[in-house]
């Protein structure tokens, strides 16, 4: 049994906080919300009355927070009470540049450190088959995988520190593009007279065949479950593919990679959210590539 504190308990950080209760870990936890707060007591965390307290005792501290300016903030407030010797990981998504500072401000405090994003949605954190996306020492990997492995089915060690930041926001930007290019073949093959499923069929087979078409079809029909069937519920926001897609943007900027179509992806998404669609699957976006008479 280990002692884990778990700061930010919200759609992601509290199914992670519950299957590390399931796994027979002793969990404490903290969060700003009273209502994420009182879920995770009933999943069996015990709730801190602070983030400083949370981590007192804590062998392993992991942060699951909205945004980098939430991690660096609630990561320079506890560090300084971290028990020397315990790894504090952060599985939230945020900016590389970020995350970098993040690990800076652990080892000015002597503390080993792992930037350690996820994919698999709300679904993956509730089943417990995420996949991590590690940055950091080896040695802080090895400390960290045995507890991360019980949120997740895969946990991948990308390189040194701000590696698995930028795995997961070169992967979501992949996925963004993926998607819209996707959409777009079907509208061009409704305007043809292609029928939905022939073009499945054919590309699902051929060289147009991608996690966006066989998983996610953003279509009714071909894939009966994904978020198409259901009215475009997500799934994956619109709202989190846009933020993805905008730290993509800001590394791209920084580190002077040209990502014409990753740039083209985020402007659309900013369309789409825009229009009142961010708590659309982001798959929805072929409604908006059809065009307001369809
Ligand atoms: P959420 O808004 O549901 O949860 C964030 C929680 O952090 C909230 O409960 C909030 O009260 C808490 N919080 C904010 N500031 C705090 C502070 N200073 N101290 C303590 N608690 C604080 O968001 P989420 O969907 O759980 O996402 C968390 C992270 O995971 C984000 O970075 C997001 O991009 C990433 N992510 C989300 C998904 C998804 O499908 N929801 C998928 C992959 C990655």
């Amino acid at each position: 049994m280990t002692a884990i504190a778990f700061i930010g308990l919200g759609n992601m950080g509290g199914p992670m906080a519950a299957n590390l209760v399931k796994a027979g870990h002793s969990v404490k936890g903290f969060d700003l919300s009273p209502t994420s707060c009182d879920q995770a007591r009933a999943d069996g965390v015990a709730i801190a009355g602070s983030a400083q307290e949370s981590v007192r005792e804590a062998e392993i501290v992991i942060t699951m927070l909205p945004a980098g300016r939430h991690v660096l903030s609630v990561w320079a407030e506890i560090l300084p009470q971290v028990t020397p010797g315990a790894l504090v990981i952060d599985c939230s998504t945020i900016d590389v540049e970020s995350a970098r500072k993040a690990h800076a401000l652990a080892k000015e405090q002597g503390l080993g450190s792992l930037d350690a994003p996820v994919s698999g949605g709300v679904g993956g954190a509730k089943g417990a088959t995420l996949t991590f996306m590690a940055g950091g020492t080896a040695e802080a990997f090895r400390q960290a995988e045995p507890i991360l492995s019980r949120m997740g089915k895969k946990v991948v060690h990308c390189g040194e520190a701000g590696s698995g930041q930028a795995a997961k926001i070169c992967n979501n930007m992949i996925l963004g593009i993926s998607m819209i290019g996707v959409a777009e073949a079907f509208v061009l093959a409704e305007k043809l007279g292609l029928s939905h499923q022939a073009l499945f069929d054919v590309a699902s087979t051929s060289s147009g065949q991608c996690w966006s078409l066989t998983t996610y079809c953003p279509v009714p029909g071909p894939v009966p479950t994904s978020p198409a069937n259901n009215d475009y519920k997500p799934g994956f926001a619109a709202a989190l593919m846009l933020k993805d897609l905008k730290l993509a943007q800001e590394a791209a900027l920084a580190s002077g990679a040209a990502t014409p179509l990753g740039a083209e992806a985020a402007q659309l998404y900013a369309l789409f959210n825009g229009a009142g669609h961010d708590g659309d699957d982001f798959s929805g976006i072929i409604n908006f590539l059809r065009g307001p008479k369809h």
